[in-house]
This record gives structure tokens, C-alpha cells and sequence, in this order.
């Protein structure tokens, strides 16, 4: 008994899934079963290089309600995303990663904050011994950094996995940009939020396409979309310098009219003149990080191309 809108929309980006979208669709579709609810699941193929399409294709024999939408090329994550929920109908829209980190049965407790009213419902995962050392401390390394630095605060352990209202969809939808950080937009939106606590699960099968230098990459997009601070720092460090320089200028004037010229001080001179062009290029390097970012911008591009939808 499908209506017409469903009343979840299940948001599940895939990029070399193959080994494990069986066992995502059992364990979804039970909770959903379990719900009551109508649903949805949309699959977006990330321009996947296994068999991920056809595994998905081959599970609409089995399961009912799924869309599947073939990206052109891999985007990545984080358009994916954009692409599953601008295609989402239901009431509510759930994105969850399809390597069953997310439990799925939280899910039932995300229907059951939004009917007391919240707009939106996130998992937090109070649990991260699945998770390596290296990206427990970089992930809290950054969100620190970020939210002093930003505007909006981030919270430290809440990922993509979360429901939202339609409300709160549509108005995710007008945001435009084309470097889309999910957590930061998501965080942007604001509206009233619950907090569902879970343990992140380690990957059923398959391995994490999210290696050091992906994520590094990832938080400079996250600190470059949500905050203008690098930009303006140079301002700080400018300054300063110049009062040091001067000052130091001054005192060698009065040293040189009281004892003389001495030639000694090659030393302190080159090494001036290298710390000084290491914080320009390191200031020319960051201008450049933004440029870039409205260089895209302003190309105005579409944010990402189905291929084909099944
Ligand atoms: N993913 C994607 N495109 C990418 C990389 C990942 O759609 O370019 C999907 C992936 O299939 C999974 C989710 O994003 O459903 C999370 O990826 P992964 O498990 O590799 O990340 P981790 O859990 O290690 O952060
Ligand atoms: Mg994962």
C-alpha cells in the first residue's frame, strides 16, 4: 500500500558496494516493516566501478519502493547525498551510509522524535571503538578547529545519519552551492533538533573509500565552505609582523648610530627574509583555496548528472 508520498525516504549513497547492499537491504527494510511506515529507499550509484549497479538493479526483483539513480562519474559523498535527497518524495528523508555502520533500528526512534515535533532527529554515536585511533583524533581535532573558527557549531560525533522533516529538506534544497559539506550545511539550516545517542557499527563488508588524504581534503572544504577566518587572520599576522619589523628596524638604527656599522648579521637577515616569504606563500595559498572556491562557484554548474534512473 504505497501512497503516493511516502512517509520516509531512505537516502543511501554507494560507490563500490557490491558485498554490501544484500545485507542492507534485509536489515532496512525489517525496521521499515517493523514501522509501519511507507517508504522509499533511493540508491545513488556514485559512478561505482564494481557491480554495484547491477546488484541494485538485480534487488528490485526482491524489494519493493526502490529508485535507483546512476550518477555520471564518481562525485563523491557528499553530492550523492545532494542528488538522493533532491530526488527524495517522502515525508521525512533519512540519509544513511549502506555499509550498515548506522544501525538501522535507530531509525525507529528518529520517527518517533519527529512525531513530538522535532524537524530534526540526529544520531549521535556516543561509541566509536569501531573507528581507528588515527580518525577518532583527527575527527575531533577538526571539529574543534571548526567551530572555533566558524560561525556555525558542528557537533563532534554526529554524521550524515539523521531524519529530517520535508520543511527542513526543501529548504536544504535552495541552498545552491556546488561544494557541498553536508555536515556544515546540514548544521546551517538550524531548526529544533532531538538527539538520538547509538553505537557506530564497523562496515559489514567492503572497505572505506575515505583514506588520510581524502579526509584532509574533506575538512579543508569543511573550514574553507563555513568560515572566512583564514582570510582574515593574515590581516592578524600582517600587523603584527610590521610592529615587530619595526621595532626591530628601530633598534638597529639606534645601534648603528651609537656603536657604528658592524657587518655581522647575515644570519638574522636571511632568516627574515625566509620566514617572511613562508607566511606570504602560506597567505597567498589560502587567498588562492578561496579563489578557487568562487572560480567554481561562479561556473555555475550543475552539481551533479544522473545518467539513468531505475
Ligand atoms: N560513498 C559514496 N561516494 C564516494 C565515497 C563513499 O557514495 O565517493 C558512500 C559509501 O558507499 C558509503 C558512504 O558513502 O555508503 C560512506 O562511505 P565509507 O563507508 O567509505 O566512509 P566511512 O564510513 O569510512 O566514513
Ligand atoms: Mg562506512
Amino acid at each position: 500500500m504505497q501512497t503516493k508520498h511516502p512517509f520516509i525516504s531512505i537516502v543511501c549513497p554507494c560507490y563500490n558496494e557490491e558485498e554490501v547492499i544484500n545485507h542492507f537491504l534485509k536489515s532496512i527494510t525489517k525496521i521499515l516493516q517493523t514501522s509501519k511506515k511507507t517508504y522509499e529507499i533511493i540508491f545513488i550509484d556514485d559512478g561505482s566501478t564494481d557491480n554495484t549497479l547491477e546488484v541494485l538493479i538485480e534487488s528490485k526483483k526482491n524489494y519493493e519502493h526502490i529508485k535507483i539513480l546512476k550518477l555520471s562519474r564518481n562525485f563523491g559523498k557528499e553530492i550523492a547525498l545532494t542528488a538522493g535527497i533532491d530526488a527524495s518524495i517522502g515525508e521525512t528523508v533519512v540519509p544513511i551510509d549502506v555499509d550498515l555502520q548506522d544501525p538501522p533500528e535507530i531509525i525507529l526512534d528518529f520517527i518517533k522524535k519527529y512525531k513530538e515535533g522535532y524537524h530534526v532527529v540526529v544520531g549521535k554515536r556516543v561509541d566509536r571503538t569501531s573507528d581507528t585511533f588515527a580518525k577518532k583524533f583527527s575527527a575531533e581535532a577538526f571539529y574543534k578547529f571548526h567551530n572555533k573558527i566558524s560561525d556555525i557549531n558542528i557537533p563532534n560525533n554526529v554524521g550524515d545519519y539523521r531524519l529530517m522533516s520535508r520543511k527542513v529538506v526543501d529548504e536544504i534544497k535552495k541552498l545552491p552551492e556546488s561544494q557541498r559539506f553536508m555536515k556544515g550545511i546540514f548544521a546551517w539550516i538550524g531548526f529544533k533538533t532531538a538527539t538520538v545517542e547509538y553505537k557506530r557499527e564497523v562496515r559489514v563488508a567492503g572497505k572505506t573509500s575515505f583514506n588520510g588524504w581524502k579526509l584532509w581534503n574533506f575538512a579543508i572544504d569543511g573550514i574553507t565552505s563555513f568560515s572566512t577566518v583564514p582570510l582574515r587572520i593574515w590581516l592578524y599576522i600582517g600587523v603584527v609582523i610590521s610592529a615587530l619589523s619595526f621595532i626591530y628596524g628601530s633598534v638597529i638604527i639606534v645601534k648603528t648610530l651609537i656603536f657604528g656599522v658592524d657587518i655581522a648579521g647575515y644570519a638574522s637577515m636571511l632568516t627574515v627574509v625566509l620566514f617572511l616569504g613562508g607566511v606570504q606563500l602560506m597567505g597567498i595559498g589560502i587567498l588562492g583555496e578561496y579563489i578557487g572556491r568562487i572560480y567554481i562557484e561562479s561556473k555555475n554548474r550543475p552539481i551533479y548528472i544522473i545518467e539513468n534512473e531505475y
